[in-house]
């Protein structure tokens, strides 16, 4: 626990370095610009250097496709507290990039948060193993994702929820309601690296209905583009989509 407390205290130390670097590097205001200095290396830059992209940033995880291997030793995540209390734990380089993408939207007036965002595998096997004994096995198998077989437990799978005219908005149903916010949230996705991951339509290639919350960090803005600017989902991007048999 103190170890992986200690870690924690290091990559937000990270972050707060990186922060305070990224606004020098700014330079807000108008003041004349000082003599350019020798470019120095940035080593705060990445949450750990010594591990860059230890994890596949494209990992496909779906119902058929578990969590890989190892997966859980390497990532590095951040945990913090959202408006409704709750802690959040995200993987560290989406984590940045949520920041961004958040800010990047507060200039047009629409407030994110982030509902759940990584899970555990054995936390999944709790919530698992706690339905099974209330609702039995059918019902959990039909609602609650097998351990190991969630996006969730990448960490790099983030559920948003709005907050509009000063209150917080995160139930499922409600924030359907909303079609034209989401539709603002979408379009500035890929800019930081995010796809949305269910997409409407493409239920029987995901598996999962449109959930316009779910959004997924794949780190390059160039791929993130490329899936959204088409249209498509992760599994037809990786050349992974399930073909469903051809009509008779
Ligand atoms: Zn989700």
């Amino acid at each position: 626990m103190s170890r992986s407390k200690t870690r924690l205290t290091c990559i937000i130390a990270s972050f707060a370095l990186m922060l305070a670097g990224a606004l020098a590097l700014s330079g807000c205001g108008d003041a004349a610009p000082e003599p350019a200095p020798e470019p120095e290396p940035l080593p705060m830059i990445d949450p750990d250097p010594t591990t860059p992209d230890s994890i596949d940033y494209l990992a496909l995880v779906n119902k058929q496709n578990p969590l890989p291997s190892g997966w859980e030793e390497s990532i590095q995540t951040v945990t913090v507290k959202n408006s409704l209390g709750d802690d959040v734990e995200v993987e560290a380089k989406a984590y940045a990039a949520y920041l961004e993408l958040k800010a990047d939207l507060e200039k047009d007036g629409i407030h994110v948060d982030l509902d759940s965002a990584r899970r555990s595998v054995s936390e999944q096997q709790r919530i698992w193993d706690e339905f099974t004994v209330t609702y039995g096995e059918v019902y959990t198998r039909t609602y609650v994702a097998v351990p190991g077989y969630s996006e969730h437990h990448t960490g790099l799978a983030l559920d948003l929820y709005l907050n509009i005219d000063g209150e917080d908005v995160y139930l499922n149903e409600d924030m359907v309601e909303y079609p034209e916010i989401w539709a603002q949230i979408h379009s500035k996705l890929a800019d930081h690296g995010f796809i949305l991951r269910y997409l409407e339509g493409k239920e029987d290639i995901t598996s999962y209905g449109y959930e316009p919350w779910h959004i997924r960090y794949v780190d390059s803005p160039k791929i993130a583009h490329e899936i959204m600017d088409q249209g498509i989902t992760l599994e037809e991007y990786l050349g992974a989509a399930i073909q469903m048999p051809a009509a008779a």
